[in-house]
């Protein structure tokens, strides 16, 4: 079964985001809980908590269709203590608000050198980060998603996903989320059956497809290898659609949530059918 949605708004609060997924036929959705451009944001009350878990059953949505976002503030791998402190801090704080909203997955972007550490030391800090955040919450996993790699922003290889994988302690809390414009600007090709196929197949050798808990579903503006994050579109960027034909009709991306972080929400009804219809019955 393949759960197809986008990242919609949470505003007036996370429970109009089932509602707001449901409008427009997804079956998957992301959401931020919490102002994701601000460190601090009030507790969620009992009666949110209750929407939410309403609008979730009304809706038919279960805690593996959703794929709740941190905040862009957060970097587990900053080289400067306090400021690494803070964003395990923050970070601690997403992970409890996903549990009490009754979801099971947080989906990050692992973080950024800033120039001043090596990749290594910085991933070092991620991964001692994700277990220390992992100690002290229980039930939810922690998602590391892949980068475009722009600027010090680890996360651009297979094999850095891997590394954090490898270093986290409890294996069963730990997933990856694909963006796909991400993937691509970051020089991973999926134009063609052929480069789909090779690119799939490393990420199984590299990573394997156990870990994947969610994808990003984007078109990019950027070209292959970039490294510059600019999403588009289905099928106006430089990605073109064949690749998301390829996803809907790959088993081994089943059972998870897809979400669209495209740049036109006006159109993503209009996405999330062409999407659907893409698969072979
Ligand atoms: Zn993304
Ligand atoms: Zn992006």
């Amino acid at each position: 079964m393949k759960y197809v949605g986008a990242h919609v708004s949470s505003s007036g609060g996370v429970f109009n985001s089932p509602v707001r997924a449901s409008e427009i036929g997804a079956t998957a959705f992301a959401l931020f809980t919490k102002n994701q451009r601000q460190w601090k944001a009030k507790p969620l009350d009992v009666e949110t908590v209750d929407k939410f878990h309403e609008n979730m059953e009304k809706f038919g949505f279960k805690p593996h269709q959703v794929l709740p976002h941190d905040s862009y503030l957060i970097n587990l791998g900053n080289p400067e203590k306090e400021k690494r402190e803070k964003s395990l801090n923050a970070f601690v704080d997403e992970v409890e608000r996903c549990k009490t909203l009754g979801l099971d997955r947080l989906n990050f972007h692992p973080g950024s050198h800033l120039k001043k550490i090596s990749e290594e030391e910085s991933l070092n800090l991620i991964a001692e980060n994700m277990n220390r955040t992992l100690e002290q919450t229980n039930s939810v996993s922690l998602i590391i998603e892949n980068t475009a790699g722009q600027g010090s922003n680890l996360g651009y290889k297979f094999e850095h996903l891997a590394y954090l994988i490898d270093k986290v302690e409890d294996k069963s809390r730990v997933g990856v989320c694909i963006d796909t414009c991400h993937l691509f600007s970051s020089g991973y090709d999926i134009r063609t059956k052929e480069s789909y196929e090779k690119t799939m197949s490393e990420f199984e050798k590299v990573v394997g497809f156990q870990y994947l808990q969610g994808m990003h579903i984007n078109d990019s503006k950027a070209k292959l290898g970039s490294k510059v994050d600019r999403h588009h579109s289905l099928g106006k960027g430089e990605i073109g659609l064949d690749a998301f034909k390829f996803i809907m009709n790959d088993s081994r991306i089943d059972e998870i949530p897809l979400v669209l972080e495209t740049i036109d929400p006006s159109i993503w009804a209009e996405e999330i059918a062409t999407l659907f219809k893409f698969q072979r019955v």
